[in-house]
């Protein structure tokens, strides 16, 4: 018990956190609370419930008992005060969006960002009346133009999808402040165990769970993390009268099993991608490799001090444009032609024909990605194998 002080370690927190098995039987893992609704013990409890000043299950819609574990330990990890977990990184964002913007309000972004957080914000929201501005949030003096009186969320990637430029998020979290309105940073790509926005100054952090948190490839799913007071207006307006993204307990559960191996994954990921992203930089065929733990990033410094590794994502673009990078993808043996990110599997993939084919050819270019981009999701196979792989079909590409 001397030891109770010290605040437990991040793979501790990610395997125990939010759940005591005392609580069930002594199930080492959670429960899977499969009901759509729970039963309460009389009209009085139920209008409390309702009225909020008794606590207490309503409608998994709102809340679930397997999803609390879930939001739990991913407030605690991302040291955030609460968390809310839905059912796609998409429901997540629009539940943000929806609940603290109305019409006549502005959005700054980042100019490079996921392609449907891009068709949301550039093509859908202009319907509700929300303006978005894009700016290069690389260069604070652009953050601080694009602001105007109507600007109520400022909302990043870092690093960004797919260029992977990296954004200071604790410089863009002071410009923020100091003008009264809320960051938003989309931490899909970093996962809390490499780079914790809040702790950086950031107001709310989004998640596609999809990716590295459920890290298997097998469900989807979002999160949102903030302070209480923001967290109770996403689930009881966004989520619960908006949206209605929430997630099923089944999911919880599963990522809540991703999470346990989250430390060790992410380890992995990162130095096999350090590795794959020198050796792809040094090919003949290989115009430039786009990756924060090289030293021909820009960022790199800016990289190495904001987040603990360099991630599992690389852009690479070929020196053949884009029919090389058509042949390499049609190449690869190992590695999986497919959209998608953070699994055990290397994936790979083509931005402007795929994931960012939302964006059209002028503001691919406006926004600072080439239509030679290739995209590729590390996996966790043999770094070897990996490699092998992506030098044999960069081979059949130059021969
Ligand atoms: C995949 C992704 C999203 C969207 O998440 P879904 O779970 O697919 O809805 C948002 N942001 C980033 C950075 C992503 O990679």
């Amino acid at each position: 018990m001397q030891n109770q002080k010290r605040p437990r370690g991040f793979s501790t927190r990610a395997i125990h956190e939010g759940y005591d098995p005392q609580d069930y039987h002594g199930a080492l893992n959670p429960p899977v609370f499969l009901t759509s609704t729970f039963a309460f013990d009389s009209v009085e409890t139920g209008a409390a419930r309702f009225a909020g000043t008794e606590p207490g299950y309503i409608y998994s819609r709102v809340g679930n008992p397997t999803a609390t574990v879930l939001e739990s330990r991913l407030a605690a990890l991302e040291e955030g005060e609460a968390a809310l977990a839905s059912s796609s990184g998409m429901g997540a964002i629009t539940a943000v969006i929806w609940t603290l913007l109305k019409a006549g309000d502005a959005i700054v972004a980042d100019k490079t960002l996921y392609g449907c957080t891009f068709a949301l914000l550039q093509h859908q929201l202009e319907r509700f009346g929300i303006v978005t501005r894009f700016a290069d949030l690389t260069r604070p003096e652009e953050l601080r133009a694009a602001l105007c009186p109507q600007t109520r969320l400022v909302f990043t990637e870092t690093p960004s999808n797919p260029n992977m430029r990296v954004i200071d998020i604790e410089a863009t979290a002071d410009i923020c402040r100091k003008a009264g309105v809320l960051l938003a940073v989309d931490n899909t790509y970093c996962t809390p165990y490499l780079q914790r926005p809040i702790a950086l100054g950031a107001d709310i952090v989004l998640h596609s769970a999809t990716k590295y948190l459920g890290g298997h490839g097998d469900l989807l799913a979002g999160a949102i993390v903030a302070r209480k007071e923001l967290i109770d207006q996403f689930r009881f307006t966004g989520i619960k009268e908006l949206n209605g993204a929430c997630i099923s307990a089944m999911d919880a559960f599963l990522i809540l099993r991703g999470l346990k191996t989250l430390s060790l994954r992410m380890d992995r990921h990162c130095e096999t991608a350090l590795k794959l992203a020198r050796d792809l930089e040094a090919h003949p065929a290989v115009e430039s490799v786009f990756y924060p733990g090289l030293d021909s990033h820009p960022q790199k410094e800016l990289a190495a001090r904001q987040m603990r590794g360099f991630g599992g994502m690389i852009g690479m673009e070929l020196k053949g444009g884009l029919p090389a990078g058509r042949a390499f993808m049609n190449a690869v043996e190992l590695a999986t032609l497919a959209v998608s990110l953070g699994d055990a599997e290397t994936l790979v993939q083509h931005p402007a024909s795929m994931t960012h084919a939302t964006y059209t050819p002028e503001e691919r270019a406006q926004h600072g990605f080439t239509d030679g981009l290739v995209r590729l999701s590390v996996g966790l196979e043999d770094y070897e194998d990996i490699h092998a792989d992506l030098i044999q079909a960069l081979g059949r590409v130059s021969g």
